[in-house]
């Protein structure tokens, strides 16, 4: 064997050997930034054996080989070809940061979403994690066995102090920090150096997590006796869970109806697996309410909400990616939580825009969760009052072999609570007979004050913020608006600025005009600051609180006043779209709807869907105690198929007014949009090279010959934004994937232009 050994380079080669002259072992390597690789690097042998894939490793970049940390995806065996590879530096994580399985899924989405897989790791694995936010490089000391049993054969000399440490560290459980066994052994750190210079310790640098999160024990409570629908939509789920199979159920229930009882009740199935699940939530139902929710049933339940440090964001993944959380609450990214075996997804309002990322990657995370979940053979639960129009096609669509959702009914609400009755307002009349002043009609006027002297609770959504939401001169009709984005500024009174919503810059609210100087600027339209002086006046020394993303700005504020409220301190709870979801009041017994049509003419194929939704959610935040409740909608369009749908409860009777229209339209759920953004600080520069990738895009799509519609390039709604022109291009195919390759062929081809920047979005949410 041993002659064998010193014979390796000057014998002729084995065929093991042969093989590493034409093979190497390689690691692909992608970057987040510019070039994005995928590149092969060589491993050189002393780093083979620690190298995974899903470890972040330092490479060498470019003629000037300049060194670049990036994600290794594979490590394989390539041939060795005429030019060598450069090798790999080192490696940055000790551990994989992600499983091969997550790796799969970055793929999926890059090709997905048109970017690179190095941007997609990028987004997948937080900040803190790559940061390795709240941890520390430490030393640990231990007795190598040999100096051990010399040390036992009294064959060591050394100075007595020396020796006393060598003892205490020689018997001690676990490796110590140089000032823990200074400590223990009563010395200095000077013996405790000498004995490393001597080697007769062994010393290792581990990065320690020295963040102790503490727990605030919640109350545990028992599970609730399921209703008859309940168990039903349970036992589907529990179905596909005992199979091992992926299925996606769409539990559409109305308000109130008790899905997410359902859903803990699937959870601890899962758990009883020795798996996790993860619940995807909107951001703004993160709130206390629902966090105790779950951890009053399950012993260890990780909370992802947005004001975590680094420091805690690392310190959940670490927890998670050990297996000892069980169940994942968090917003739109905790579809990435690096559960170790997953068992089920839950998206609740699986509707709501927030699950779609609106920087790259463009994500929506309800569409990565479904692949996610195919991909582990898991189940997806998706919960919705108000499903979006794309997963209810899905769900009811006939001949859908093999790609249908699972419907799951839940159309009664818990113990027979009985729906709110909705009624709408028609302010065209209220309007004609001029019987109110300001936003309040009437007859809403009088619903207050009943429900107050009842002691009710109300609820009133505007969904705009600030005091007047127009600003214009009645003598020369010119409209103050941002110099930036050229929106009209909104009038804040709080602090006498007129501020754009659209990139937060403010002036000076004008007294006279700008233009013409006259001196009798207008001040129009509602916004919720207003709204609250308006209700101030109407019902003094009643208590009101106000939240919209003005008021609830620093971190607990919006929990503490969804406390006074819930307590019954606060009497009128008043604000934006924040408050329409997923609140839960027994005592709200009237919800105002101040004005139903702010979504509703927005130049958006989801506007009358975004209206529907908007309403039925409000109208359920009340009537789910036993003293019931109503709704009243004030609404210029009182006869709208969204609202008159909204207010009879009834989705599929909205569903079945508004796909005919998308389907004419080749809009989603009937064909994928993909939008194209072109900004620059030039208005020409940005249009001509619109112009140019909208006559690529026209050509290329046309040789494919499918079924399509190309829109533009035309200015954006919000046709410049912070500075910079916007023009877009949308194209729409029933043939999403075609559709899509051939828009990556196109926007590969395009040259970068000095201030121009483009930006590709498929599924898109937001068309301003
Ligand atoms: P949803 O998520 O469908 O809006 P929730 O799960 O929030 O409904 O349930 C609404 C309310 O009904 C909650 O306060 C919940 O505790 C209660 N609830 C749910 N299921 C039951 C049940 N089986 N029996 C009694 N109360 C229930
Ligand atoms: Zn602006």
């Amino acid at each position: 064997m041993t002659a064998r050994q010193n014979s390796l380079f000057d014998t002729a080669p084995d065929e093991w050997e042969l093989d590493a002259k034409h093979e190497q072992l390689a690691a692909s390597v992608v970057f987040a930034e510019p070039p994005h690789g995928p590149y092969d690097y060589a491993v050189p042998p002393a780093l083979a054996a620690k190298l995974r894939p899903g470890q972040r490793v330092q490479v060498p970049l470019g003629r000037g080989n300049r060194p670049i940390v990036g994600y290794c995806t594979s490590v394989s065996s390539k041939p060795v070809g005429s030019r060598p590879l450069k090798p790999l530096a080192r490696l940055i994580d000790e551990q994989p940061l992600l499983s091969p399985a997550m790796i799969r899924l970055a793929e999926w989405m890059a090709d997905y979403y048109l970017c690179s897989l190095g941007q997609v790791l990028q987004a997948i694995v937080p900040a803190g994690v790559r940061g390795k936010a709240g941890t520390r490089e430490m030393t640990f000391l231990s007795v190598p066995p040999a100096v051990k049993e010399q040390l036992q054969r009294g064959e060591i000399k050394l100075g007595q102090k020396q020796l006393d440490a060598l003892k205490v560290l020689a018997e001690s459980s676990r490796p110590l920090t140089p000032p823990e066994l200074a400590l223990a052994a009563k010395c200095t750190l000077g013996p405790i150096g000498e004995l490393r210079k001597k080697k007769l310790v062994k010393a290792e640098v581990r990065r320690i997590q020295h963040l102790e999160m503490e727990e605030v024990a919640t109350p545990r409570e028992e599970h609730l006796r399921l209703n008859p629908d309940q168990q039903i939509a349970l036992d589907c789920i529990l179905a596909s869970l005992r199979e091992r199979r992926h299925e996606t159920i769409l539990m559409h229930g109305v308000t109130g109806s008790g899905k997410t009882e359902v859903y803990i009740r699937a959870i601890d199935e899962v758990i009883g697996y020795g798996r996790q699940a993860i619940v995807l939530v909107p951001e703004i139902s993160l709130t206390p309410q629902t966090r105790s929710r779950f951890k009053s049933r399950f012993s260890s339940v990780a909370v992802l909400h947005s004001h975590l440090s680094d420091a805690e964001r690392h310190w959940h993944w670490q927890q998670i990616a050990k297996g000892e959380v069980q169940v994942v609450v968090g917003a739109r990214s905790a579809v990435f939580a690096p559960t170790p075996n997953l068992g089920l997804i839950v998206i609740d309002e699986e509707h709501d825009a927030s699950f779609k990322q609106g920087e790259s990657p463009r994500y929506h995370a309800r569409d990565v969760a479904l692949q996610r979940a195919a991909m582990e053979s898991v189940p997806l639960v998706l919960g919705s009052a108000t499903p979006s129009l794309e997963s209810w096609q899905r769900a009811t669509e006939s001949g859908g072999q093999g790609t249908g959702f699972r419907l799951i009914d839940m159309p009664r609400r818990v113990e027979d609570r009985p729906l709110p009755a909705v009624a709408t307002i028609d302010l065209r009349v209220e309007f004609a007979s001029r019987s109110s002043r300001g936003a309040v009609s009437r007859s809403l006027h009088r619903a207050i004050d009943e429900a107050l002297r009842e002691d009710g609770q109300v609820i009133l959504l505007l969904n705009r913020r600030g005091y007047s939401t127009h600003i214009q001169c009645p003598a020369c009709g010119y409209v103050v608006s941002c110099p930036a984005c050229d929106m009209a500024l909104t009038h804040h009174r709080e602090n006498e600025q007129a501020i754009c919503h659209y990139c937060d810059f403010q002036m000076p609210a004008p007294v006279r005009c700008p233009q013409c100087t006259f001196d009798g600027i207008r001040f129009q339209g509602f916004g919720t600051e207003r709204l609250e002086a308006e209700i101030k006046g109407r019902f003094p020394n009643v208590p009101i609180v106000r939240m919209d993303s003005d008021t609830m700005q620093r971190p607990g504020s919006h929990e503490a006043a969804l406390t006074r409220f819930r307590s019954g301190e606060v009497k009128i709870l008043l604000g934006t779209q924040m408050i329409a979801k997923g609140l839960d009041f027994p005592n709200v017994t009237l919800v105002g709807v101040i004005n139903a049509d702010t979504t509703l003419h927005f130049c958006d194929l989801r506007a009358a869907e975004r209206t529907f939704q908007l309403v039925t959610q409000v109208a359920g935040r009340t009537g789910r105690g036993a003293k019931g409740g109503r709704v009243l909608v004030q609404t210029f369009s009182p006869d709208h198929y969204a609202i008159l749908a909204a207010i009879q409860h009834d989705y599929a009777r909205f569903a079945a007014a508004e796909l005919p229209s998308r389907e004419a339209h080749m809009y989603p759920p009937f064909a994928s949009l993909v939008r194209i953004i072109v900004r620059g600080e030039s208005e020409v520069a940005t249009e001509e090279l619109a112009e140019a990738i909208g006559t690529k895009l026209r050509t290329a799509i046309e040789a494919t010959h499918i079924e399509h519609r190309l829109l533009g390039p035309a200015p954006c709604p919000i046709a410049k934004l912070r500075g910079l022109f916007r023009y877009h291009i949308l194209l729409s195919s029933p043939h999403g994937a075609t559709l899509r390759t051939a828009v990556r062929g196109v926007m590969e081809s395009v040259e970068p232009v000095e201030g121009l920047q483009w930006v590709v979005d498929v599924d898109p949410v937001d068309l301003l």
